[in-house]
């Protein structure tokens, strides 16, 4: 494989997951799989012909939320194999939860995975939702009751918990347990049929009540809830479980291998027992998909939980859902993180099953790696303080020219215009120089980058604030970058500039982590108290005039900064977001 040259991203690297799909196809354990064209039961797939992926996967969110930097991973994963080995990714909304689901988040969720790069299919065709499968999955619950596989069970909430027993006690076998398929039958449809009140039955798997694990002790598998579904509307009263319905939504999409979170380790033996009681039934064909797990991933400064980030957005802690700060896959977008940043970022922290609490330097560092190839490089004087050129001509303007990107020839060249006034930084400036400081002070010569080098005669200074206002210097007219001799000017320091008369004046913004400590609420139990205050500064500052006409989401680097993106609509205009500074200055504190 490693002299595949047109493997993608990340092929080169295995994983555990990796390793058991090859072994998978060595095998040819899937090849006699067929597709009846798309998801159904093993009548629709028998007589079609061979499944023309050779694996399945799929990513299934639940339509309840925005999508987050965890998801990223798990969809770079599942769409990154099915694409590494000649599959399918199918994208399912696991919406079998009537309360909870809304368009919005469906439509924000697909454009999420579209924005990371993935499609499901060639032409987006393998869009599924989980609640199209309601009717097979009451039928199959129906099929379940008619083996004695099923039953109804009219304790109340209370007693079936009490009777579940505890890990080191056998649960009880329900009073109900031993109705017939006959009965469990005409109740069932009497559930689904709103005969009955929300909770007053559930329909059960009849499994063992003194299993070792407790997720086979009888599990729900269909409830009575009067809610109406955003799809289904009101057509149904009863509904799955989501640990009945997971299994078998994977199974009607010849789904072969589906990869979960380790939460859903202990439910694997009863995924099992699902798939297999309803394939020895004849409902689902054979080989059934495999339940694999990695552990999920987790991020230091920062919240992940969906419950965490709504009461952040709903108590405008962040302006929004698509706040740059949010680790939101919309928020990110905003900030100017790249979708190949994401997919190098998914490649770089691998699958394993151990605990993965990453830094979120390992996602900004691939977001460098990224921007530094594709952003051309710009000028910008974020905090501006005046330097005039004494001797320098009054109303002269020249031409300098700076490279759009310093190892890429090709990429050409702009011009600077240069005049007697320009913007240095603040702090390229100093009265007295600490000790090892290169830059200007009295007496000092320094370059401006791609012009002229200058030495500092003077200052002055507000007398009140004692806020300098305004910095004095000589040029050197022979020592212009890129001209003959030029170089004959040794200085130690170089600073960028932009002229005054030319600059275009703008709003930036600059984003940092929302929260100030590695692990939010540590300290006090609320996450609130570890937002970090500095997490936003909204800055007026002068850029070089081309950027003037940046369109929306042009990422830029502007030179000794960082790594900038143009606002997009819903910002004001001309505005520019700071994605992430050129270094990380968080490890070292
Ligand atoms: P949350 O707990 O943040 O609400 P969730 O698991 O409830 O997340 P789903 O919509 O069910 O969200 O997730 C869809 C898929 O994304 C699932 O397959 C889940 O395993 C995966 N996923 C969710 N969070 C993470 C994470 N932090 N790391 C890796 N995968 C994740
Ligand atoms: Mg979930």
């Amino acid at each position: 494989m490693a002299n595949d040259s047109k493997a993608p991203e990340g092929a080169h690297i295995t994983n555990f997951i990796k390793q058991r799909i090859e072994a998978d196809l060595a095998s040819g354990k899937y090849a006699q799989r067929r597709w009846g064209g798309k998801p159904g039961k093993l009548e629709l797939h028998r007589d079609a012909p061979p499944d023309p992926a050779k694996i399945r996967t799929r990513f299934p969110p639940e339509p309840n939320g925005y999508l987050h930097i965890g998801h990223a991973k798990s969809i770079c994963l599942n769409f990154g194999l099915a694409k590494e080995y000649g599959g399918i990714c199918h994208m399912r909304f696991d919406d079998t939860n009537p309360e909870k689901e809304e368009q919005e988040y469906v439509d924000a969720i697909l454009e999420a995975v579209h924005w990371l790069g993935f499609q499901w299919g060639e032409k987006d065709e393998h869009l599924y939702f989980a609640s199209d499968y309601f009717d097979l999955m009451y039928e199959f619950a129906e099929c379940l009751v008619e083996h004695g596989d099923a039953y109804v069970d009219s304790q109340s909430p209370e007693e079936m918990q009490r009777h579940r027993g505890s890990f080191s006690e056998p649960g009880k076998d329900s009073p109900y347990r031993t109705r017939t398929p006959a009965e469990n039958l005409a109740l069932f449809r009497e559930m689904r049929d709103g005969r009955h009140a929300d909770g007053a039955h559930v329909l059960r798997a009849k499994i063992d009540m003194a299993s070792p694990n407790i997720n086979l002790r009888d599990p729900a598998i269909y409830r009575i809830k009067r809610a109406t579904h955003h799809r289904t509307g009101d057509k149904w009263c009863v509904y799955p479980m989501y640990t009945y319905a997971h299994p078998i939504e994977d199974a009607l999409e010849n789904i072969t291998h589906s990869i979960c979170t380790l939460e859903f380790e202990d439910q694997r033996p009863f995924y099992d027992w699902v798939l297999e009681r309803l394939a020895q039934h004849g409902m689902l064909q054979r080989p059934l998909p495999q339940q694999i797990e990695f552990s999920r991933l987790n991020m230091t400064y920062t919240v992940m939980s969906k419950r965490f980030l709504l009461k952040l957005v709903q108590e405008k802690y962040v302006d929004g859902w698509d706040d740059p700060r949010m680790p939101t896959l919309v928020g990110a977008h905003r900030r100017g993180f790249t979708p190949e940043g994401f997919r190098l970022f998914a490649e770089r922290i691998g699958v394993s099953k151990s605990d993965n609490l990453i830094d979120p330097s390992v996602l900004e560092d691939c977001m460098r790696e990224h921007l530094n190839e594709v952003a051309p490089r710009r000028v910008a004087v974020l905090d501006p303080l005046k330097l005039v050129i004494d001797n320098y001509p009054e109303g002269q303007t020249e031409e300098c020219f700076a490279p759009n990107h310093p190892q890429k020839a090709d990429w050409g060249k702009r011009s600077l215009p240069f005049s007697k006034e320009v913007w240095i930084e603040r702090e390229d400036f100093a009265e007295t120089p600490p000790k090892g400081y290169f830059r200007l002070f009295p007496g000092n010569a320094v370059r401006l980058k791609y012009g002229f080098v200058v030495r500092c005669t003077g200052y002055s200074k507000d007398s009140d604030t004692g806020e300098i206002t305004e910095v004095h210097c000589d040029y050197h007219p022979d020592s212009k970058s890129g001209t003959p001799g030029a170089d004959t000017y040794k200085t130690k320091g170089v600073i960028h500039w932009v002229s005054a008369a030319h600059a275009v004046e703008a709003e930036v913004r600059l984003y940092d982590r929302l929260f100030k400590v590695a692990t939010p609420g540590k300290a006090t139990g609320n996450y609130l108290d570890d937002l970090n205050p500095d997490s936003l500064k909204v800055i007026r500052a002068y850029l070089e005039p081309s950027l003037k006409d940046a369109k929306a989401e042009e990422r830029f680097q502007f030179e000794r900064h960082g790594y900038f993106v143009a606002g997009t609509a819903g910002d004001s205009d001309a505005s520019f977001i700071r994605t992430v500074t050129l270094r990380d200055s968080w490890t070292a504190k």
